[in-house]
C-alpha cells in the first residue's frame, strides 16, 4: 500500500516515460530496522536510479513511514525476496501512515530540469581577472536571455574553474525573477534522456518538451563527441530554440573550434554567439577565493596557509576549496587553531599530489620546445634576449607549478642564484600584465603542463 502510493506520486512528479523508463522496475527489497532496500535489475539501473532519485525516495518513504529513516538500493540476485513477501513485511511495520502535505512537485513539474544547486549564486563566485569576461557574459545573459550576440552562450575553460557555478547562477537568477522557465542538464543527462524517450518510444514528447523552455543550458557538452545521434538530437533541438529566440547556454572544456570530434555545423553554430573562455586562475584569484570561503566559515586561517595553498594548488578551485575544508574541517574537530604546520600534516597526500604533477625539466623542455630554442640554452649562460625570456619564463612556471624552494629552482638552471629566480618571476609577472600576447603565452605552457 505505502510503495503503490510512493509509486503513483512518483509518477506524477517525475512523467510517466521517465517512469516507465527508470522506476518501474524498482521491486521491495527486506526491511531491517530503519531500512528499506529497494532492487533493480541492473547495477547500470541501480546506479541510475540512485543518482537521479536516490533522495526523493528516502524523502517518499519518509514521509509515508516515518520509522524508516534509510533506502538502500541493490541489484536484484536470484532468490531475492519475492515482491509479495517484501511487501507484507513493509506492511508489518506497524506504523500509521502519516498524512503529509502534497510534495512539492512545482521543481520536479518540468521533469527536464537538474536541480540548481542553491550555493552556486553570482554572489558566491568570486570574479578576477581570469574569469571576469565569463562572469560578465553569464550576468547579462541572466538579466536578459536571448540578446542579440549573446546567443548561443558558449562558456570554456579547464576543470573546476567555476562554469557549472556560473551555469547555475543564470539559472538561479532566471528562476528567482520567475520570467522564464529554465531547463539545466549535463550533456550526459540529456543523451539519457533522449535514448529513454527513444526505448520508451516518446522522442516526439522529448522534443516538445526541450523545445518549450525559454532558456536551456547544457553542461560539459564535450561529453557529445563520438555520441552521433545525440549530438544530432542536440543540434535541431538548438536550432529550433534559437529560431523561436530562446537562450542557449552551453558549456565545455574547449573552445567550439578546437572540439574536434563534435560535427562542423554544429561547430559553427556553437561559436556564432558570445564565446567566452575562462582562464586558468591566477594566485591572486586563488587568495580571494581562499578568503571569501575562510570568512565564510567563520574559521580563522592566517594569511600564511591561504598564501600556502593558493601556491600549491594551482590548478583547480574545486580541489582548493576541497583542501580548505578538510583544514577547516580539522580545525572544528579537533579545536585546534590552522597553523602552517597543521595544514601541512593534514594536507599531506593532497600536497603530495601536486608535487609530483610536473617537473622542472618537463617544463624547461615544454618552454623551449615552444619558443624554439635549444634545451641546453635554459642552464647556459647567453643572455640574448630570446634565450634569457624563455628561460625566465621556465623559472617562473617552475616556481608556480612545483613546490621546489627558489635556490632548488636556480640549481636546475645553470646553477643560478635564488635571487636571479627571484627576479625570473616579478620580471614575468609584469610582463604578463602589460602584454596580453605574452600573458597568453605563458597561460598556454601552464596549461599544456598541468594536462
Ligand atoms: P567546472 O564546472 O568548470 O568544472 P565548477 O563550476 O564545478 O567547475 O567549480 C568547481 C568548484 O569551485 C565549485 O564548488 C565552485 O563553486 C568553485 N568555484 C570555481 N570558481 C569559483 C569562483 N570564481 N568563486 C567561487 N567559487 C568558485
Ligand atoms: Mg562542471
Amino acid at each position: 500500500m505505502h510503495w503503490a502510493r510512493i509509486c503513483s506520486r512518483l509518477q506524477t512528479e517525475v512523467g510517466e516515460v521517465e517512469y516507465r523508463t527508470w522506476l518501474k522496475q524498482i521491486t521491495l527489497g527486506p526491511v531491517d530496522g530503519d531500512e528499506i532496500t529497494l532492487m533493480l535489475p541492473t547495477r547500470f539501473l541501480r546506479d541510475w536510479v540512485r543518482g537521479q532519485y536516490g533522495d526523493r525516495l528516502s524523502n517518499l518513504w519518509g514521509s509515508e513511514i516515518p520509522a524508516i529513516r534509510r533506502v538502500e538500493l541493490q541489484v536484484s540476485r536470484a532468490g531475492a525476496l519475492a515482491p509479495g513477501a517484501s511487501v507484507a513485511t513493509v506492511s508489518e511495520l506497524a506504523v500509521s501512515p502519516v498524512e503529509v502535505a502534497a510534495p512539492s512537485i512545482v521543481e520536479a513539474r518540468n521533469d527536464l530540469a537538474a536541480p540548481l544547486d542553491p550555493r552556486y549564486t553570482f554572489d558566491s563566485f568570486i570574479v578576477g581577472k581570469p574569469n571576469e569576461f565569463a562572469y560578465a557574459c553569464a550576468r547579462r545573459v541572466a538579466e536578459k536571455p536571448s540578446s542579440v550576440g549573446f546567443n548561443p552562450l558558449f562558456l570554456y575553460g579547464g576543470v573546476g574553474l567555476g562554469k557549472t557555478h556560473l551555469m547555475h547562477a543564470i539559472g538561479s537568477e532566471l528562476v528567482r525573477e520567475g520570467k522564464v522557465s529554465v531547463a539545466y542538464m549535463s550533456a550526459e543527462k540529456f543523451m539519457y534522456r533522449f535514448i529513454a524517450a527513444i526505448r520508451s518510444q516518446s522522442t516526439m514528447q522529448f522534443k516538445e518538451q526541450l523545445r518549450s523552455v525559454d532558456v536551456l543550458m547544457i553542461d560539459d557538452l564535450q561529453f557529445l563527441i563520438g555520441k552521433d545521434n545525440t549530438q544530432e538530437e542536440f543540434f535541431h533541438t538548438f536550432n529550433a530554440l534559437v529560431d523561436a529566440g530562446r537562450q542557449i547556454v552551453v558549456s565545455a572544456d574547449k573552445s567550439p573550434s578546437d572540439l574536434s570530434g563534435l560535427e562542423d555545423r554544429l561547430r559553427t553554430r556553437l561559436g556564432c554567439g558570445m564565446v567566452a573562455d575562462i582562464h586558468a586562475t591566477t594566485f591572486e584569484l586563488r587568495i580571494s577565493i581562499l578568503e571569501a570561503k575562510a570568512l565564510a566559515s567563520g574559521v580563522p586561517v592566517p594569511a600564511k596557509v591561504l598564501e600556502f595553498l593558493a601556491h600549491k594548488i594551482t590548478t583547480n578551485v574545486r580541489e582548493l576549496e576541497g583542501a580548505l575544508n578538510r583544514l577547516i574541517a580539522h580545525a572544528n574537530l579537533f579545536g585546534r587553531p590552522v597553523t602552517l604546520e597543521a595544514t601541512q600534516d593534514v594536507l599531506h597526500d593532497i600536497l603530495k599530489a601536486h608535487d609530483r604533477r610536473v617537473t622542472i625539466e618537463e617544463i624547461q623542455r615544454k618552454v623551449s620546445e615552444h619558443w624554439n630554442i635549444r634545451l641546453t640554452d635554459m642552464s647556459s649562460a647567453r643572455r640574448a634576449r630570446a634565450v634569457a625570456r624563455p628561460r625566465q619564463v621556465a623559472m617562473y612556471l617552475s616556481k608556480q607549478l612545483t613546490s621546489r624552494s627558489l635556490p632548488e629552482i636556480g640549481r636546475k638552471f645553470g646553477n643560478r642564484d635564488h635571487t636571479t629566480v627571484m627576479h625570473a618571476v616579478s620580471r614575468v609577472t609584469e610582463l604578463m600584465e602589460r602584454d596580453n600576447a605574452f600573458a597568453e603565452d605563458v597561460e598556454l605552457l601552464r596549461r599544456m603542463l598541468e594536462s
